[in-house]
């Protein structure tokens, strides 16, 4: 990367002198080359990846927009993202991370950006999951947005990646009998983070919650709460606080799986192994479920 250009754009943007620029790389990301970029005394994050990848930076730079234009919650803002020297880059203001969010805090700021809500389910542009496409047409019905933009969209790169058929057979036959693990739940078309494990959640040093590196859409919020399950779990306090703000229906728990599912199907279609398994295990629990 040529650094010094890339900081002459952003200290133009931002009005700043620029007078020393130094790179210094940043590790955590799973996907990106992560740097922080020191314009003088401010500090940008930037990410990398190849260039045919621009179009995942344009999308994360549209998610955050999404969810910084509800004041809700904090995230990184953004510079600006685009093609330099051969990378695809995004550039966004650098966050000083303090440890994790306290639970009542990050619990009142999620259910307050939950509150922000569509006519419909999807978002204006499709996202990665991971390096997954993410496709987010938009739909009136949540189910049928589960069945289709979600699982069975997984399910074709199972497939296609010679994951075990006897898996995606049934994986099939519960995308085809999602109803019974809604009754009369009618979710809100909520903004979602969409991938908010607990790698993509942090406090900053005054103590407000973070969310950063996110697949937005519009969808049921229990698709993000789901997912903060997947990996650890937010605590007992979270829930409580959050069901104060965003009340949970009761059939949560129920599918709760369904959500986690498409993330573990994710997961076997990028790393492969024991995923598919754990993919499979749920896909006959919720089969059972089902009566
Ligand atoms: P990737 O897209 O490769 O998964 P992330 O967006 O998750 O990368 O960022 C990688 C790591 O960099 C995170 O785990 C976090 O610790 C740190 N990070 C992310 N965003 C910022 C930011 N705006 N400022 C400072 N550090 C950040």
């Amino acid at each position: 990367m040529d650094w010094q250009v890339l900081a002459a754009m952003v200290a133009r943007d931002r009005g700043l002198a620029l007078r020393e620029v130094q790179a210094t790389p940043v590790g955590g990301g799973d996907i990106n080359r992560a740097y922080r970029l020191r314009i003088d005394n401010r500090q940008f994050f930037v990410k990398l990846n190849r260039e045919m990848l621009l179009s995942m930076f344009e999308a994360e730079q549209a998610g955050l927009a999404a969810i910084a234009a509800t004041g809700a919650i904090r995230v990184p803002a953004v510079v600006a993202s685009g093609c330099l020297s051969g990378f695809a880059y995004i550039v966004m203001e650098y966050i000083d991370f303090g440890g994790r969010a306290d639970a009542a805090r990050l619990a009142a700021a999620l259910a307050a950006m939950h509150g922000n809500c569509h006519a419909r389910f999807g978002f204006a542009i499709d996202n990665t999951i991971g390096t997954t496409p993410q496709p987010n047409g938009f739909l009136d019905d949540w189910i049928e947005f589960w069945r289709k933009r979600r699982l069975e969209f997984q399910l074709q790169l199972a497939a296609a990646n010679g994951i075990d058929s006897r898996v995606i057979d049934a994986g099939y036959r519960l995308a085809a009998d999602l109803e019974p693990l809604f009754g009369d739940y009618q979710p809100r078309a909520s903004l979602l983070h969409g991938d908010l494990w607990s790698g993509n959640q942090a406090a900053d040093q005054a103590g407000n919650p973070v969310i950063f590196d996110p697949a937005c859409y519009y969808g049921d919020h229990e698709a993000d709460l789901a997912m903060m399950e997947l990996f650890g779990s937010p605590g007992r306090r979270f829930f409580e606080q959050y069901n104060d703000h965003f009340p949970i229906d009761s059939g949560y728990a129920r599918r709760r799986d369904l959500y986690n599912l498409y993330h573990v199907l994710n997961h076997a279609n990028l790393f492969g192994g024991g995923y598919a398994v754990r993919a499979g295990h749920m896909i006959d629990g919720l089969l059972a479920s089902l009566g």
